[in-house]
């Protein structure tokens, strides 16, 4: 068997453990740690999360570190090179690039000498940071991403440049993309009336049917070839980072079912999930036989052979930037996109956007309007963050429902007796079982 990709392989020196993604990161000293070395004596930081001016002078730190790794002017000239030979300017008002800061990324703006602006998209380095490697596929499949989007006429950003982390010939000092400001803010309304809403959503459900017309054969993510050209590869990771890279794949159960594969090696490597591995490992187990046998699936079962969609991974709205009228201007952050299959691409959503599909396309109304399964089944347990075991069983009990009908009636203790008899020929199981003294 292959050994269990590893986002941080290392705990304190005398441990072999890999780090746990969820519970193992410390924010004050920067290590990562097994779950046992995080809260053992010998680590003696504070054990609640920084305060509010700990943690913005956390950030202005890495930040201005990572300024210093980036050499402004040979970014400049690149700019310039890509624009007409027009001056720029990196703008004064956000030299450290935090107005625009997100969890992975600064935005530099770069002002020319006519009057419009791009952006250095700059990929933040510190310690949640993925290995160089790791970041340099997620950043050439965010280019193609791009590149594919502008040849079908989807609002997001033109990308005019790349250069990867360690790419010494380049010498920029960092991994970043040189790309185009779109005009429109996020969109983060606390309550946007109706009338905005159908107004945003028109245009929204314009865009989701522009990238219908453009299948995809597999599930993977978009990549780009040496040669400039794009091809499906691999998908490469998730927002909480917390797979290896899997796929490209022709069906929807071999996706979905390696999917909850990989989260069930990772909670055996007590990566995620480690207070409570036991239980953890009997769900993503449950999850991956609904796999198998297509249960992720609530519509025609041929739908899991494809044809298969380009989808933007943020469930958030800052994503979508809109102009005062509530247009759409564009779909901004791509990292992560991949193309998915059906009955997780049209992700059932709001009333007003399964209308405004229906008026454009019957058949894709009918998966905006239907079960949402696959959110159901990987994302919201699907995170590497630190869930508590309240809130997993709560999820649990939800997902069962959906996929059982079993509702008040469920008992985690009873199911979880009958699984792990169930499952008793189940070597990895096992080992946990008697890893944990439970045997
Ligand atoms: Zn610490
Ligand atoms: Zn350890």
């Amino acid at each position: 068997m292959p050994e269990t990709f590893r986002f941080w392989t290392f705990c304190v020196s005398e441990c072999s453990a890999a780090a746990a993604i969820d519970v193992g990161l410390c924010e004050r000293c920067k290590q990562h740690f097994c779950a046992i070395h995080a809260i053992l004596a010998t680590h003696c930081c504070k054990k609640y999360p920084l305060d509010e001016d700990e943690w913005a002078a956390a950030q202005t730190e890495e930040v201005t570190a990572l300024r210093h790794m980036m050499n402004d002017e040979i970014l400049r000239r690149r700019a310039s090179e890509r624009n007409g030979g027009l001056n720029c300017e990196f703008d004064p008002s956000d030299p450290l690039g935090q107005k625009r800061m997100c969890g992975m990324h600064i935005h530099l703006r770069i002002i020319f000498s006519n009057g419009t602006a791009w952006l250095a998209r700059i990929l933040r380095h510190n310690y949640t940071s993925f290995s160089d490697d790791f970041s340099n596929l997620c950043l050439k499949s965010e280019c193609a991403t791009l590149k594919w989007l502008e040849d079908i006429n989807v609002p997001s950003p033109k990308l005019y440049d790349f250069g990867l982390r360690n790419e010494p010939e380049i010498k920029v000092g960092v991994a970043y993309m040189l790309i185009e400001e779109l005009p429109g803010t996020p969109l983060l309304l606390p309550s946007p009336s109706e009338e905005q809403l159908r107004k945003l959503y028109k245009s929204y459900a314009d865009i989701l049917c522009t990238i219908y017309k453009y299948p995809i054969d597999q599930i993977g993510a978009l990549s780009l070839q040496p040669d400039g050209t794009i091809c499906i590869g691999p998908i490469v990771g998730d927002r909480s980072g917390t797979f290896s890279q899997i796929g490209p794949f022709s069906n929807a159960r071999e996706y979905y079912t390696t999917w909850a594969e990989k989260y069930l090696e990772m909670i055996c490597d007590h990566q995620l999930f480690t207070p409570y591995s036991v239980n953890a490992y009997l769900i993503f187990k449950y999850l991956k036989e609904l796999a198998q046998q297509g249960q992720w699936n609530a519509f025609e079962s041929s739908i899991d052979n494809g044809p298969f969609f380009l989808k933007h991974m943020d469930d958030k709205s800052d994503h979508i930037l809109v102009d005062k009228d509530y247009n759409v201007t564009g779909f901004i952050d791509w990292t992560f996109a991949r193309a998915v299959p059906m009955q997780g691409w049209a992700s059932p959503g709001d009333r007003i956007l399964a209308e405004a599909i229906q008026t454009r396309d019957k058949y894709l109304a009918r998966f905006v309007s239907g079960p949402d399964l696959v959110r159901r089944f990987s994302f919201a347990l699907g995170m590497g963050m630190c869930m508590s075991w309240d809130e997993a069983v709560d999820l649990f009990r939800g997902l069962i429902s959906t996929a059982e009908g079993i509702g008040s009636e469920f008992d985690w203790d009873v199911w979880r007796q009958n699984r792990i008899a169930q499952w008793a020929g189940d070597g990895r199981l096992q080992a946990l079982l008697l890893e944990l003294g439970e045997i």
